[in-house]
């Protein structure tokens, strides 16, 4: 059976790594929103315009926006043969309530909710510094997880860059958002007996093994 996941915790806490990790090891369909909402400024399409100017203020896309292209990806045939992991997504009680429809709807469960739980001094630490690559999903950071030529993607040989709502300013908001609209969610689905929480302040390797554990994958 295929397993389906949601990855929550705020930004810089790793999510993309670990999905990045689960996915090399266990295959499911990675569904970020963000790199969806990037995908469509790249593409330079009228939802791309819309969503760019909420991102680089560090505010959320509107739900129903974001429950559009999400509802999307749960149609495909990869993800019915494969499971998902929404890293991302939902964000908002607004976000969960469409998600849980979407899900009833097509007869899909939730195996885990993963919370990883970072402190915000670290976070903001990890945001800054955290470089991704232009030609393949890896990231890296330059203070804790360092590509060995400086701007080269270890695996790729792509060039490195920081996204541009990676700036102090910009992280400091996105983090009072993640407290103020997505932690409620932890007790949403703390009481529907889904969540489970793992230590993600270690280094990518320990943090990885923390989240096996908790979710018993061999
Ligand atoms: P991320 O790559 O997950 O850090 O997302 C980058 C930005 O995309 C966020 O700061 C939001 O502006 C937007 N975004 C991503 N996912 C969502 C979501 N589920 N709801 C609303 N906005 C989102």
């Amino acid at each position: 059976m295929p397993k389906n996941y949601i990855f929550i915790g705020a930004p810089g806490a790793g999510k993309g790594t670990m999905a990045e990790l689960m996915i090399a090891n266990y295959k499911p369909v990675h569904v970020s929103t963000g790199d969806l909402l990037r995908a469509e400024i790249k593409a330079g399409s009228t939802l791309g315009l819309e969503a760019k100017g909420f991102m680089d203020a560090g505010k959320l896309v509107p739900d129903e926006v974001v429950a559009g292209m999400v509802a999307k990806k749960l149609d495909t045939h990869e993800v019915k043969a494969q499971g998902f992991l929404l890293d991302g997504y939902p964000r908002t009680v607004r976000q969960a309530e469409l998600l849980d429809a979407a899900l009833a709807e097509r007869g899909m469960n939730l195996d885990a909710v993963v919370l990883l739980e970072v402190g915000r001094e670290l976070i903001l630490q990890r945001l800054t510094a955290r470089r991704l690559c232009k030609g393949c999903p890896a990231i890296y950071n330059v203070m804790f997880n360092r590509p060995k030529a400086e701007g080269k993607c270890d695996t790729c040989g792509g060039e490195l860059y920081q996204r541009s709502d990676d700036t102090m300013e910009t992280a400091l908001k996105r983090w009072a958002v993640f407290e103020e609209q997505t932690s409620p969610l932890i007790e949403l689905y703390a009481k529907k007996g889904v969540l489970v929480r793992v230590d993600g302040a270690c280094a990518k390797e320990q943090n990885f093994l923390n989240l096996k554990k908790a979710l018993k994958l061999a």
